[in-house]
C-alpha cells in the first residue's frame, strides 16, 4: 500500500534526511587512500548514536540476506554495485567507492547514497560512470510532480543510463520511504512513461540507480550481501529520498559537503 504524507509529516521527516546527509558528508570526507571501510563504519555509528538516531542496516535480515547486516553503512568497491558489507579493507587511490546509508530519526526513515573515486586518481571511465548515474538520479527527481507517473520516472532514469551504453538491471530499484527503510512503491530504474502509479503530493521515495560498466547482472559475494558486477567490472550507485509537493520534488538528503583541508 502505497502512504501519501501530510505536508506536516514531510516536514518532521527533514531531521531524517539532513542526517542521513551529513553522515554521507563526514565518511565521504573520511573516504582517503588508507582508510579502512570498518573505520568508516565506526564513524558512521558514532555519529548515530551522538545524533540519538537509529540504525536501519544493522538488524536488517531480509529473505535474500545471509544473516542481519551487522553494520550501520553500505561501503559497496570497485565492482561491488549494492550492499557492500564493510570488512576489513584499506581503500586504495583510484578505488570507486559507493556508501549507501540509512537512518531513522524521531521514527522517520531516510536513505541515501553516493559514489565516488577515492584519491585523485579517478579513471575517466569510472567518472562516466558516476555521472551518468547522478544524471539518471536527477532526470528520475525532475519527474516526481504531480501530473507524471512513476513509469515517467522509471523511464526517464533508464534513458539516461541507456543513453550512455549502459545496460538496466532491474532486481533492485528505487522503493517508499516513510516510518521504515522499505515500502511501497517500487520504482524500478526503467520503465515505460506514462504508466503505473499516479505521483501525488505527499508521495516519499527513494530513487536509486545503480550501473556496472560491463554487464547489468550480478552475483552475491561469500559474505552473503554484497552484490557485485558478474563480470568484475566496475559499478556505481546514487541515491537520494525525495517528498513529492505541490510545487514538485523536494530532496530531502540534499548533502552539503564542506570543503576538505
Ligand atoms: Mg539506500
Amino acid at each position: 500500500m502505497v502512504e501519501l504524507r501530510t505536508p506536516d509529516e514531510i516536514e518532521r521527516m527533514r531531521p531524517a534526511g539532513d542526517f542521513v546527509a551529513r553522515v554521507l558528508d563526514a565518511t565521504r570526507a573520511a573516504a582517503r587512500p588508507g582508510v579502512d571501510l570498518l573505520d568508516l563504519d565506526a564513524l558512521a555509528h558514532r555519529m548515530i548514536r551522538e545524533a540519538g538516531a537509529e540504525s536501519c542496516y544493522v538488524d536488517y535480515h531480509p529473505a535474500f540476506g545471509a544473516s542481519p547486516f551487522g553494520k550501520v553503512i553500505c561501503t559497496s568497491v570497485n565492482d561491488a554495485a549494492l550492499h557492500g558489507l564493510p570488512h576489513r579493507y584499506r581503500l586504495h587511490d583510484g578505488d570507486l567507492l559507493s556508501l549507501d546509508f540509512a537512518a531513522s530519526v524521531d521514527g522517520w526513515v531516510a536513505d541515501s547514497a553516493v559514489s565516488f573515486v577515492v584519491g585523485g586518481d579517478a579513471s575517466p571511465d569510472d567518472l562516466h560512470l558516476i555521472d551518468t548515474c547522478e544524471r539518471a538520479l536527477d532526470a528520475g527527481i525532475e519527474e516526481l510532480r504531480p501530473g507524471a507517473t512513476l513509469g515517467d520516472v522509471s523511464a526517464a532514469i533508464g534513458r539516461v543510463a541507456r543513453a550512455a551504453g549502459y545496460g538496466v538491471n532491474l532486481q533492485f530499484g528505487g522503493h517508499g520511504v516513510g516510518r521504515t527503510m522499505h515500502g511501497d512503491p517500487h520504482v524500478p530504474n526503467d520503465g515505460r512513461a506514462g504508466e503505473g502509479w499516479p505521483v501525488r503530493p505527499g508521495l516519499v521515495v527513494a530513487i536509486e540507480p545503480w550501473l556496472m560498466r560491463g554487464t547489468d547482472r550480478i552475483v552475491t559475494d561469500v559474505d552473503g550481501w554484497t552484490l557485485r558486477s558478474a563480470d568484475g567490472s566496475r559499478a556505481a550507485h546514487v541515491e537520494h529520498t525525495v517528498a513529492v509537493t505541490e510545487d514538485g520534488p523536494l530532496v530531502l538528503t540534499a548533502r552539503h559537503p564542506v570543503a576538505g583541508p
